[in-house]
């Protein structure tokens, strides 16, 4: 390992984990705490309420679990299915096919629906697919809103829509985990099933927490539901939330008070608004890559994502070396190529608690990376770019101007 110290300040633009905030970090500076007492039920009560509106739900039956966003997909799928179950999975990036191989370990029969990397969902082939299936067999649709290894956003309104047509039973399981709290994310509206996150993307938080949202049907669907689980069985946390008391198990008495803090900030500065600064970083992020006359892994404009974007490097390039000059010379951390495109692009993650001179501090030393590595890159070209529309547009937070 070549590690050398770097002094100052670690930029973190890697999709997740990301930035934690100095209030969060402080909130989770204390002691433990007797979990049976009265407080923490009534801290939980609160967070538990609060974190169905991040999904944009009313509806939904929220579980904050100690584990990933790996562990949350296992809650997603065992609760709600049974061995040899029938999914339509689609495999657009590493994310979504680290879940269809869980999928395919827990036993299910998974239909997946391939797409080249930077490409979106396939739609049509989900319509053939559910047209197809008269008698009903596919038990659920599981999709990856934003998939972090190509920086692609999914259309979630038009997955449901395809449902609807077909009047399809299918439940709607959604991966948010680099959606949820940064993309525009609307559980009720798009019928989503089940949705879930970590806490390291865009919540800000440590890595450790993992949330879930089960619609009424969800819950349903979980009655039945013949799968092996305990660790995550929904049923177990019912049982606590009936009495009162919300914990099965011991939960990490800092990461509550870290969530608390996470969501007082993100309420303060509203949601809405929180989502619309991802959207201003993105966009900027994505005029820098223009500018530097390189392409976006993304192959439409639909399908950008406001919290990753993957960068295509020349052939002659290898985005390793990018990612690792990054950290090495500059002290930023930027996110490797992952499998199929390991090697060809390099992604800055741009979720979370982040603001306009953060990113543009980043899009700085990718220049200085890209022109050290060879590439012919004029020196604050895409900083200008981004900048030059952060400042004519609407402010990121309005209220400040
Ligand atoms: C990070 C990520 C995961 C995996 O989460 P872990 O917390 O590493 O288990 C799953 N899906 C997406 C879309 C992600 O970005």
């Amino acid at each position: 390992m070549d590690y050398v110290y770097g002094p100052g300040r670690n930029h973190l633009f890697v999709p997740g984990p990301v930035n934690i905030p100095e209030p969060v970090i402080r909130a989770m500076n204390r002691n433990n705490e007797d979990y049976r007492a009265p407080a923490i039920p009534a801290l939980t009560k609160t967070l538990l309420e609060d974190v169905k509106k991040l999904f944009k739900t009313t509806t939904g039956t929220p579980f904050i679990i100690p584990t990933t966003g790996t562990g949350a997909w296992e809650s997603a799928l065992t609760n709600t299915l049974s061995p040899g179950d029938t999914i339509v999975s689609f495999l657009i990036g590493q994310f979504s096919l680290l879940w269809i191989d869980q999928q395919q370990r827990l036993k299910f029969k998974v239909d997946v629906i391939e797409s080249e990397w930077g490409q979106g969902a396939n739609l049509d082939e989900l319509a053939s697919k559910l047209a197809a299936d008269r008698t009903h067999t596919i038990k659920a649709v599981c999709i990856v809103h934003n998939e972090t290894a190509t920086g692609v956003t999914n259309n979630l309104a038009a997955v449901r829509k395809l449902l609807d047509d077909y009047n399809h039973p299918a439940l709607l399981l959604v991966d948010g985990v680099s959606s949820i709290c940064a993309l525009d994310f609307r559980m009720d509206e798009w019928g989503i099933d089940v949705a879930l996150t970590g806490s390291q993307k865009a919540l800000s938080m440590p890595t450790g927490m993992g949330f879930i949202c089960a619609s009424p049907k969800a819950l349903e669907a979980s009655k039945t539901a013949q799968s092996a689980r305990v660790f995550f069985d929904w049923n177990d946390y019912l049982k606590f939330y009936k009495i009162g008391t919300y914990w099965p198990y011991t939960p990490s008495i800092q990461m509550l008070y870290g969530l608390r803090a996470a969501l007082d900030l993100i309420f303060e500065e509203g949601l809405d608004n929180v989502i619309a600064r991802h959207s201003r970083l993105g966009k900027a992020t994505r005029l820098a890559v223009e500018a530097w006359g390189l392409k976006n892994c993304t192959q439409k404009e639909e399908w950008h994502s406001d919290t990753v974007t993957a960068v295509v490097v020349p052939p002659y390039i290898d985005s390793s070396e990018i990612v690792r000059r990054a950290w090495k010379r500059y002290n930023l951390s930027l996110g490797l190529g992952l499998n199929k495109v390991a090697g060809k692009v390099f992604r800055i993650g741009h979720l979370g608690n982040l603001n306009e001179l953060q990113l543009l501090g980043c899009l700085s030393g990718v220049e200085m990376v890209l022109k050290d590595v060879g590439y012919p890159v004029k020196l604050g070209s895409g900083v200008a770019a981004a900048a030059t529309y952060l400042q004519n547009s609407t402010p990121m937070i309005p209220s400040r101007i």
